[in-house]
């Protein structure tokens, strides 16, 4: 279901009566319950929807009234699904010296073990 579809079945369980040109919807606004059946303009444009109140409101304002938020203006994607999505972990090292330098760097106490290493070569004079 496109966004604009979306939007348009959300504004007929409010009870709107919504027409609907294909690229276009008019319907009344929900949010300011404004009489005039185009008050409330919904475009369809690739892959979003864009919503127009032409009488006050901003277009959260009736995303709020739909009980939709403004992840719901862009296809392929419902407010139940989660918008920032886990970053994908980096695919484990490979070659052996990537492997030692990453548990290298595992280590806890690597500073400490860091300064013991210079001090045992006696510092950085030589
Ligand atoms: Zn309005």
């Amino acid at each position: 279901m496109t966004t604009y579809d979306r939007l348009i079945k959300a504004l007929g369980a409010q009870g709107k009566i919504v027409r609907d040109s294909g690229t276009e919807a008019r319907t009344s606004c929900p949010s300011c319950d404004s009489r005039n059946p185009t008050s409330l303009a919904i475009y369809r444009k690739n892959g979003k929807a864009k919503i127009v109140c032409y009488v006050s409101c901003e277009d959260t304002d009736v995303l709020d009234v739909l009980d939709l938020d403004w992840r719901d203006l862009y296809d392929e994607r419902s407010a139940s699904e989660p918008l920032d999505r886990p970053v994908k972990k980096h695919s484990p090292p490979k070659s052996p010296v990537e492997r030692a330098l990453a548990r290298l760097l595992a280590m806890p106490d690597l500073g400490e073990r860091l300064c013991r290493c210079i001090a045992a070569r006696g510092g950085d004079h030589d």
